[in-house]
């Protein structure tokens, strides 16, 4: 089963990613997690991305396109793939399109986030004290959301058309939202 989450940030996309590699085993697969790491380590790529993140902003397509692509291909995704945090933009999921035909697979299941931008907001705020996060500021959080808003929002219709699009109400306690959206989930 391979899985797209789409959602707000702090939608808590990151933790059902790993509520479903326990359910399913199937692979989480988070951008912001490669970049953060990339940036830790002082690769190329971190240099590159380290603004565009502290800014809030998008790093550029073609950066995470390339992670994308080489990451599903690893052994451990082979079972299976969650996407969170990508494809971002209309261009990546267009890009996406490629790569997984390219590769013989196909998604199952795009699953989208509801959640009210003021609990998240204040969600986000907690989650940068508790991890100490610098893309968290009050700031960038309101940027955040704002490029969710204009570059990321689009991406519900172009799958809309698709019909592999659906919502799981991502507000409540993470149990709550688990058993939300396993249930959608299995057939
Ligand atoms: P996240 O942990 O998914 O909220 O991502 C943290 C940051 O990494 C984002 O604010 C972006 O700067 C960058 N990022 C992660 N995924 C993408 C993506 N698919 N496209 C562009 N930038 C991304």
């Amino acid at each position: 089963m391979n899985i797209i989450f789409i959602g707000p940030p702090g939608a808590g996309k990151g933790t059902q990613a790993k509520v479903l590699q326990s359910e399913f085993g199937i692979l989480p697969v988070s951008t912001g997690d490669i970049l953060r790491q990339a940036v830790e380590m002082g690769t190329e790529m971190g240099k590159k991305a380290q603004a565009f993140m502290s800014a809030g902003e998008l790093v550029p397509d073609e950066v995470v396109i390339g992670i994308i692509k080489d990451r599903i291909r690893e052994e451990d995704a082979q079972n299976g793939f969650i996407l969170d945090g990508f494809p971002r933009t209309v261009p990546q999921a267009e890009a996406l399109a490629v790569i997984l035909r390219e590769n013989g697979l196909s998604i199952d299941h795009v699953v989208l986030f509801e959640a009210d931008t003021e609990e998240l907001t204040s969600r986000m705020i907690k989650r940068a004290e508790e991890q100490g996060r610098s893309d968290d500021t009050p700031e960038t959080i309101k940027n955040r959301l704002g490029v969710y808003t204009e570059k990321t929002k689009p991406l519900i219709d172009f799958y809309r058309t698709q019909g592999v699009l659906m919502s799981v109400d991502g507000l409540g306690q993470i149990e709550e939202v688990s058993r939300r959206l396993i249930a959608a989930l299995k057939p």
